[in-house]
Formats: structure tokens, sequence, C-alpha cells
């Protein structure tokens, strides 16, 4: 009898009847003599109409608060999911973060984990119980609660995967596994087979949400088998592995687009050693993580210092770069919020030359300019105006012959 951790995403439980029939998959699995524990996020879009209520209450809610707030959605779900199983026949009792022992670090609304205790889960299954978890949060050492990020409930997932030794760690949403390209932008995506945790987690710090980026690194760290598919369907999806040989061969695995960032330049920085580091230690002070980084070559003393952040800190990152440059005698602080950022996945990037230019000779046969530009081993960024985005993610899509044949 094997273990098995499903994870069901909000359109998945978005509504009474689409709970019964993820109960109804669940009891399948249960009555074809698996252990099952089950994640679920909140229904729908609450945590979007949560999130949408205390901005009506409070312009600067406390994080704490904002917590306990946000949790309430995914208690919901578990709750009538349990309902729904119980009146199908199956025995199932739902729990909390808190209440499996998902103990985190105190960081509010990005809270990281730091031990998972499952003390109760086991206990349950053993009584013959499908256990259904809140995803997406969590409980310091001193009993606060804690959420785990947009999307945590993937991270859920993985953490209880890793901690129960789960035979497969099945990730049900409303597509049916990993596309070459978010297949609503793009709709000759095609499904991948198999994907590595580095290439997913690269697509997911670059836009592709169907995957939290920080369930990538937990699942990575520990070897957690992973199936992405739907839950409208009983379709196989993709599967989420360490890299094999053959995943090499792939040069292009996928494409993604981001769009909630901002660039921001500092004018006229004096060439001088230390500045850079003056500038981004008062930026990471005031927590704000730094994307893509461009400085010019200063031939004349001064030079341009350009670095792209969240769009939701840009506010923020503009009091201090002002601040910071007042204090370097640099010059103006500008800013451009109307930019997207394209990214091109793979593997095989390692062992093959000529990506970038294929990616560029791409966006200019399109006419469309390139802003900064970022590479690591294996994907190469490209930042583009906003309103070339659509454009810009069907063509190099097509560059790279990853759509369905025809
Ligand atoms: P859930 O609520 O199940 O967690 P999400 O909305 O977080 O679902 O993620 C699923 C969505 O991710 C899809 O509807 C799809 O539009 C989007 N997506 C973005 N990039 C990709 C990709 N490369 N492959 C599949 N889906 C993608
Ligand atoms: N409900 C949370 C969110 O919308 C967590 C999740 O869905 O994974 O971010
Ligand atoms: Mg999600």
């Amino acid at each position: 009898m094997a273990l098995i951790v499903q994870k069901y995403g909000g359109s998945s439980v978005a509504s009474p009847e689409r709970i019964k029939k993820v109960a109804e998959r669940i009891c399948r699995a249960r009555k074809s003599g698996h252990q099952v524990v089950v994640v679920v996020s909140a229904m729908g879009d609450n945590t979007d109409d949560l999130l949408s209520l205390a901005a009506q209450v409070s312009r600067n809610p406390p994080e704490r608060e904002m917590d306990m707030l946000l949790a309430t959605g995914e208690q919901v779900s578990a709750a009538l999911l349990a309902m729904a199983a119980q009146a199908m026949g199956v025995r199932a009792v739902s729990m909390t973060g808190a209440q499996v022992g998902i103990v985190t670090d105190r960081a509010h609304r990005n809270a990281r984990i730091q031990d998972v205790s499952a003390q109760r889960i086991k206990q349950a299954l053993a009584k013959g119980c499908v256990v259904i978890v809140t995803g997406f949060q969590g409980i310091t050492p001193d009993h606060e609660i804690t959420t785990l990020g947009r999307g945590g409930s993937d991270l859920t997932a993985v953490a209880l995967s890793s901690a129960l030794k789960a035979k497969i760690c099945e990730i049900y949403t409303d597509v049916e596994g990993i596309y070459t390209a978010d297949p609503r932008v793009v709709p000759n995506a095609r499904k991948l087979p198999s994907i590595s945790y580095d290439e997913m987690l690269e697509l997911a710090s670059l836009g592709a949400q169907v995957m939290q980026a920080r369930s990538m690194e937990m699942a990575k760290k520990y070897n957690v088998p992973l199936h992405v598919r739907s839950s409208f369907s009983r379709r196989t999806g993709t599967i989420i592995s360490k890299e094999v040989k053959a995943m090499e061969q792939v040069v292009v695995s996928g494409v993604s687009l981001q769009k909630d960032e901002a660039k921001v330049t500092i004018c006229d920085v004096p060439d001088r050693p230390g500045l850079a580091a003056t500038i981004f230690t008062g930026i990471s002070d005031a927590n704000i993580n730094v994307d893509m980084i461009v400085q010019n070559v200063g031939r004349t003393g001064l030079t341009d210092l350009s670095f792209t952040v969240p769009r939701a800190d840009l506010k923020k990152v503009l009091r201090v770069a002002r601040r910071v440059a007042a204090k370097v005698k640099a010059g103006r602080v500008i800013h451009d919020e109307d930019i997207a950022k394209i990214s091109v996945v793979g593997l095989g990037m390692r062992s093959h030359s000529g990506i970038a230019a294929k990616m560029f000779q791409a966006l200019a046969k399109e006419s469309i300019n390139i802003v900064m530009i970022s590479t690591s081993e294996i994907k190469i960024s490209c930042i583009i105006r906003k309103n070339q985005a659509a454009k810009a993610i069907k063509t190099i899509h097509d560059a790279f012959g990853l759509g369905k044949q025809r």
C-alpha cells in the first residue's frame, strides 16, 4: 500500500460541485488501497478576496493579522472537502498546518518551513483516515500563524511528501501539466512529458506560476517526485524529477513571461569603487529583492545603474534609491513600470551555443527592442516593453520550434 500526497489548487475546489468531484477522486485513490494525504488551497480567488477585504479596512494592515486572515481560506476548503468525502463513505479528517506540526520561522506572509513533525497525520493514517491538510500555512514555535507566500500550498504538499516519504506528490491544477509556455498565452504550447527540478525552478522564478518557485527548491533538495496534472481529466501530466541524461538533449524546454517587475535607474553615478555596494546595501536593508542589474561602462567618470524589482515594492525602492543617490552624489532616479521579462529555459543550454543569438534574432524580426539582458547557466532573460510581451513570447516559442506539430 503506497502513501500518496495529492494537492488541489484553488480552481479545483472553486465550488461545492468541484469539491465533490475532488472528493470522488480522493475516494477512488483510497479505495484502490492507497494511504492518501490531501493538501488544499482556498476556494477559487478567495485569497485575493481576503486581501481586498484587508485593504478596505486598513492602508497598512499588520502582517500578523494578515496571516490570521489569509490562513482562513484554506480552512474553509479543507473542512468542506472532509465533509464531502465522509458523505461518500470515506473516513476523512481535516487539519490545519499548525495541527499537523508545520513549524515555520517568524517571517509573516513569506515564512520558511523549519520542521514538519507530521505525527498527527501518521496517527490518523494508521486509523485508516484520509487526512486533508490546509495548504499555505504553518505555525511559529511561539504559536503564531504564518503563511508561506503566494502559491504556498505547493510548498505544503512538497514538505509533507518529503516528511512522509510519499511515493508520489500529485499536483492537481487547471491545466494538464507543465507546458512549453503558459497555454493561456501561447495557444500552441505543448505539454512536456517530464522536466527537471532546475528547469522548473527557473521557469517558476521567471513567471510560470503553475508551481511555486520555493516549492521547487524544496522538491529538488529532498528529491520529491512530482506529477503535475489536471483535476478535470484522468490524463497523465508532467513528471518533475531530478535531471536524467535524455533531458540535456532538449536545448530549450520552455519560455516564460513575467509582468510584475519595474525598472529603476540611478543616473550619473560616480564611477568609484564601493558605490554599487553602498546602493545595494541600502536596498537590501529595506528587505527588497533586486533581480537584474545592469551598469554601463563609465567613460566620462559617471555611469547609469539600472535594476529591476517587484512592482509591488517600487514606492519603497524609489524612496531608498533617492536617499542613497543623494548620499553618493549621483543624479536623478527614474523608473519604468511598463516592462516585461521574457525568458527561455533549458538544460541543453549548458552544451549548445547560439541560443542567445536565436532569441535576439527572433525579437529583432518583430522589431522588439531589448532593454536589459541577463543569463545564467540554463536561462536567458530579456526585458522588453510590456505591450510587446504577447507578441514576443509567441515569436520566441516559434523560433525554438516548441509548438505542437501541425
Ligand atoms: P492552482 O490554483 O491549481 O495552484 P495556478 O493558477 O497557481 O493553479 O497555476 C496554474 C496556471 O499556471 C495555469 O492555469 C496556467 O495559466 C499557468 N501557467 C503559466 N505557465 C505555465 C506553464 N509553463 N505550463 C502550465 N501552466 C502554466
Ligand atoms: N491560496 C493561496 C494563494 O492563493 C495559496 C495557494 O493557492 O497555493 O496564494
Ligand atoms: Mg498555484
